[in-house]
This record gives structure tokens, C-alpha cells and sequence, in this order.
């Protein structure tokens, strides 16, 4: 690494990317290529040789970058990016940015530090183990999850993984119990509303396909599960021999922001002696909040809680962080010691070695870009930020409610809105289609970007508010994009 060509690629590449912010409404938010468009732009081979040589013999490095930015990622690969930062983008759930978790990444990016045991950086894993016993307090969760006790924090990649080291170390600690040989016993439970994760995580921990049961939860639940469901399925699984092992509950479900009711899920899995999941990836950051901890209320209860900070707490991707009451089970499950690695720190068992917490060995140093944010923004401005996303939604509702031809499907809880046009005569197969369209129409305008689900068979609309630019003005302009492309639709269809 030339630093001073550091200097200079670096300074220009930020003057990019401030600039990008700057006009990031100018480009359609959700990108309108066809697939395989990269292929007809960029050569079957790298080079040999890099494109502008002459100029680094110049020592013009900056000129280089303004043309790799020119010619490369303006022309080629900004159409195809779809502008998850864009104040416009109500898609999926938000994925944030923000100068502090921007500059955080950066400063991880540079350091270039791979964190897997202690001594490898003793900075990267105290500064996690500290920056995550913080957030733990913001959350109020339970003080088994702190680092003081046997418990404690560690940034995953997603909440994907997430759930699946919990779910090996819960599937480990139970096979000690009752022998190896039960694999193909062991259940898994869950909501049909469960982020399908879950269903990978077992796929990989190789529960037996039929034996990952996801509980249907309906519109009567606000689809959240139904602990009285969880209870009789359970016994009916105990009565035919098998084992049940590993409850996973979420607070905010994908599809809808359901919750489900964390106190009596507990309840159950620790009285069947069962490991308890609580994936909170989206709501999490919203529990920092007084008003809406509540829907956390229960958590003492569960084994582990994970929550993804970069989804809506305005920490860089990727920031997954997840909490364990037990360090030991996920350590038993997860550590290998070859002698390559050993060292004095690590087998006097004085620190943390958060390779044996997670899949890979190679870990980033992201805990740097959660303490900037925690640390330049504090308590209060991530409340009042996550207050006014959900004022937002409300607004975007109030909107809804206004218009006779659309309804709000489920109630809101959070910052995402569930809606749908009406069906024409009550025609639901028609409706169905008709909100497709809707998505469709909306979608490619370029102007506004929402995502779909389908709720006890209803095709439904997703709005979800989140991405730190938006303000009132961009939710008004998305409705009235939704409304017009309506009123054609519903004219076409008379
Ligand atoms: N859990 C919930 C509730 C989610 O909404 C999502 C993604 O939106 C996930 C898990 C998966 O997140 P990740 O991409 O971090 O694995």
C-alpha cells in the first residue's frame, strides 16, 4: 500500500461517493438493466495490464482514479445498482448508512486487521465485547447476556448466521445429552412467518427436513405465533419419540412485523428443555426505545437474542449482532485449536477468541463502525431516528386510510406498512394479480421502490420505511405514484 497514492485515490473516491449522496435521487432507485447487461460491458479476461499504466509512471494517480470512476463505475456499473440509500427506497427492510458507520468501515478497511483470536488484534475483540455489552444496555436486555457473566456479544456477518451457530451449538449441547445417534430426532419450531434462514440453518446443522416444523400463524394472531399451537405440536412430537430442541421466535417478522409472544414461547422451550431463539433483525433497533421495548418483554428468557444494526440503526452492512447467554455451548460447538494457532493468551483462557463463535476464522473489524455510531450519534438521536420512520409510516397509513380503493392489511407496529388495492367486485384472484401489477408499474417508474408478500394468499404490498434520507416529502411522492398507477390500472381493468 503507496500511502500517498492512498491519499489521493482515497480523497477522490470520497469526493465520489459524497457526490453520489449529493444526486442520489437523480437515478432510478431500483435498477432497470435486463440480466447479464455486465457481460456486453467488460471484457471476457482481466488485463494483463492495467488500463492506464502510463499514468501511474507519471505518478497522475488521481487522474487514473477519475477515469476508472468515469469510464467504469459511472457508465457501467451505476445502472445496474439498485440505491438502497436512496430516500425513495421502501423495499424489503432498510440497510443504512451513515457518515459514522461509513468512516468506521473505512477505518476497518484500512487497518486490514483478521481478528479471528485475541492476539491477533486485542483491540478488534475488546472493542466488540465492549461496544456490544453497550448496545445490550440500550436494548435493557437481561445481564446473563453480558460479557461479565458467562454470556456475552458477537458481531455475526447477518442474522443468518446468526441463528445458525446458535442452532449447532444448541444441536450439540443436546446430542451430549441424549447421544449422537438422535440427529434424526430432533425438531425445530418456529412460525411459518419465520424468516426462512431458519430452514437453511437446519438445512446446513442437518435436522431432518420434515422435523423443521414452521407453525402456521394467521391473520387471528396478527401472525404471530400461537403458544397454545407451539404447546400441542410439541407433545404430539414427544408421544411419537422425538426430541424437541430449538425455538426460534421474532420480534418483527419479515413479511409483516409480527411479534411473537416472547414470555409464553419461553416458557414453553425452557420448561421442554429447549434452546430459545429470539431474531429480532429488523425490530431490534426500534427496542431501544421506551415505548417499544415491551415487544422485547419475555427475552429473559431466551438463550439468545440477535439483532442486525445495519439494518435500521445506521451502522454500515454488514453488523449482525447477536447475544448468548452460554459462550461455552457456541464455543463447544464452534472451536478447532491447531497448533498453528496457539498461543499464551488462548490456552490460559484469559480472553476471547471469537473464531470458535462463529463459522469462518477470519473475521473484520466491525465493531469499529458500531462504536462510531454509538459513540457520535448516542442514545438519544438513534431514538429520535427510529421515532421518526415509525411517524413516517404512520403517515404513509393515514394516506391509505384516506383512499376508499386501497386498506391497510395488517396493523403497524413498526416503520413497515402491509397494504393492498382493493379487488374489483371482491375478484381476490383479480386482486391478487391487480397488486402485482401495481408493484410492477410502481417499480419500474424508478421513482419508488416497495417489495411484496403474500398473506394468508393475499398478494400485499410492502412499504417500509427506513432508509436515513427519506423525509415526508419522498413518502407523499411514493403515494402519489401508487395512487396514479392505480387509477390506470383499475381504469385498464373496468
Ligand atoms: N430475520 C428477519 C426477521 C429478517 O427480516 C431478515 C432479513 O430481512 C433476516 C432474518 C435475515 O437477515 P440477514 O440478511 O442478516 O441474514
Amino acid at each position: 500500500m503507496d500511502a500517498e497514492q492512498l491519499r489521493e485515490y482515497g480523497h477522490k473516491m470520497v469526493d465520489f461517493i459524497a457526490d453520489y449522496y449529493k444526486t442520489i435521487e437523480n437515478f432510478p432507485v431500483l435498477s432497470q438493466v435486463e440480466p447479464g447487461y455486465l457481460r456486453n460491458l467488460l471484457p471476457d479476461s482481466a488485463p494483463n495490464q492495467p488500463d492506464s499504466f502510463q499514468h501511474v509512471l507519471d505518478g497522475e494517480v488521481a487522474q487514473l482514479i477519475l477515469e476508472f470512476i468515469r469510464l467504469h463505475i459511472q457508465a457501467k456499473i451505476l445502472p445496474g445498482v439498485t440505491h438502497w440509500q436512496s430516500p425513495n427506497y421502501f423495499a424489503y427492510y432498510p440497510s443504512n448508512s451513515s457518515v459514522a458507520g461509513f468512516v468506521g468501515e473505512m477505518l476497518s478497511a484500512g487497518l486490514n486487521i483478521v481478528g479471528f483470536s485475541w492476539i491477533t488484534s486485542p483491540a478488534a475483540t475488546e472493542l466488540e465485547m465492549i461496544v456490544l455489552d453497550w448496545l445490550a444496555k440500550m436494548l435493557k436486555l437481561p445481564e446473563d447476556f453480558l460479557s461479565a457473566g458467562q454470556g456475552g456479544g458477537v458481531i455475526q456477518g447477518t442474522a443468518s448466521e446468526a441463528v445458525l451457530v446458535v442452532l449447532l451449538a444448541a444441536r450439540d449441547k443436546v446430542l451430549r445429552r441424549v447421544g449422537k445417534d438422535a440427529l434424526e430426532k430432533l425438531v425445530v419450531y418456529a412460525s411459518d412467518q419465520t424468516h426462512s434462514s431458519l430452514q437453511k440453518a437446519c438445512q446446513i446443522a442437518g435436522i431432518h427436513p420434515e422435523n423443521c416444523r414452521l407453525l402456521k400463524a394467521t391473520s387471528s394472531t396478527n401472525y404471530a405465533l400461537s403458544p397454545e399451537f407451539l404447546s400441542e405440536t410439541i407433545s404430539q412430537d414427544l408421544t411419537i419419540g422425538l426430541i424437541p430442541f430449538f425455538l426460534c421466535a421474532t420480534v418483527g417478522t419479515t413479511s409483516s412485523t409480527a411479534v411473537d409472544p416472547l414470555l409464553s414461547l419461553g416458557k414453553i422451550a425452557k420448561s421442554n428443555g429447549m434452546w430459545f431463539h429470539v431474531d429480532a433483525a429488523y425490530a431490534g433497533s426500534a427496542c431501544v426505545c421506551p415505548e417499544f421495548r415491551h415487544y422485547m418483554d419475555g427475552v429473559e428468557e431466551a438463550d439468545s437474542f440477535n439483532m442486525n444494526a445495519h439494518k435500521w440503526f445506521l451502522t454500515n452492512f454488514d453488523c449482525s449482532a447477536l447475544w448468548v447467554k452460554d459462550r461455552s455451548a457456541l464455543v463447544q460447538a464452534l472451536s478447532t485449536n491447531p497448533e498453528f494457532l496457539k498461543n499464551k493468551a488462548s490456552q490460559a483462557n484469559m480472553v476471547v477468541d471469537y473464531k470458535d463463535w462463529q463459522v469462518p476464522l477470519g473475521r473484520r473489524f466491525r465493531s469499529l463502525k458500531l462504536w462510531m455510531v454509538l459513540r457520535l450519534y448516542g442514545l438519544e438521536n438513534l431514538q429520535c431516528y427510529i421515532r421518526n420512520h415509525i411517524k413516517l409510516a404512520k403517515h404513509f397509513e393515514n394516506l391509505i386510510a384516506q383512499d376508499p380503493r386501497f386498506e391497510v392489511v395488517t396493523p403497524r407496529i413498526f416503520s413497515l406498512v402491509c397494504f393492498r388495492l382493493l379487488p374489483v367486485r371482491n375478484n381476490e384472484s383479480h386482486g391478487n394479480k391487480l397488486n402485482h401489477q401495481l408493484l410492477d408499474a410502481v417499480n419500474s417508474t424508478g421513482s419508488a421502490f416497495i417489495s411484496h408478500t403474500v398473506l394468508s394468499g393475499k398478494y400485499i404490498l410492502r412499504f417500509a420505511v427506513g432508509a436515513p434520507l427519506t423525509e415526508e416529502k419522498h413518502v407523499n411522492a411514493a403515494w402519489k405514484v401508487l395512487q396514479d398507477k392505480a387509477t390506470s390500472l383499475l381504469a385498464e381493468s373496468l
